[in-house]
């Protein structure tokens, strides 16, 4: 598709799934924004400046990748960065729901913009960001669940294993 898309989420943190998203859909528009959302996680662990900090130095590589951050309304930012499509990740049957019920809402807020989602790679359908941030705040090991880098910034928020 010829227009600019924009990938959206919390991304707090970015896990090995977001990264598959980001890859495969890269590859299917000119550019694709990565957009950090400020305003939804009330108690972040990554704050939105770290979250693209990690999520630029993860994808410097792409060159149709950029990184951002937005307030308020996606289809607002959408108008505003020109873009026609958004990128989301279906992990399940439970993510659906919730999914439609978005991007049909989004379409009636804006017809220019349509919602494409993508099925998670199986290796990481079981995968959030809430489960890394649960298993690495018991000291647990989350290699196998993000990048290297973003191990590393757990690892300063959380710590190592913790005793007892
Ligand atoms: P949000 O808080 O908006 O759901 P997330 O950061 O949790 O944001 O996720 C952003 C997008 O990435 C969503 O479309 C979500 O379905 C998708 N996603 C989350 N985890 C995975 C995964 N393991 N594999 C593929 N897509 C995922």
């Amino acid at each position: 598709m010829k227009t600019r898309a924009i990938y959206p989420g919390s991304f707090d943190p970015l896990t090995l799934g977001h990264l598959d998203i980001i890859e495969r859909s890269s590859k299917m528009f000119p550019e694709l924004i990565v957009a950090v959302l400020r305003n939804r996680a009330k108690d972040p662990v990554f704050s939105v400046e770290e979250r693209v900090e990690m999520i630029r130095k993860l994808t410097e590589h792409n060159k149709r990748v950029h990184v951002d951050s937005f307030d308020g309304l996606l289809m607002d930012y959408a108008d505003s960065v020109n873009a026609g499509v958004i990128v989301r990740g279906l992990r399940a049957v439970t993510d659906f729901e919730y999914e439609l019920q978005i991007a049909q809402m989004n379409h009636t807020i804006n017809e220019k913009v349509d919602t494409i989602f993508l099925t998670t790679s199986l290796e990481y359908a079981y995968l959030s960001s809430t489960i890394v941030k649960e298993v690495a705040s018991y000291g647990g090991d989350i290699s196998k669940f993000v990048p290297k880098l973003v191990e590393e910034k757990c690892l300063e928020k959380f710590g190592g294993r913790k005793e007892g």
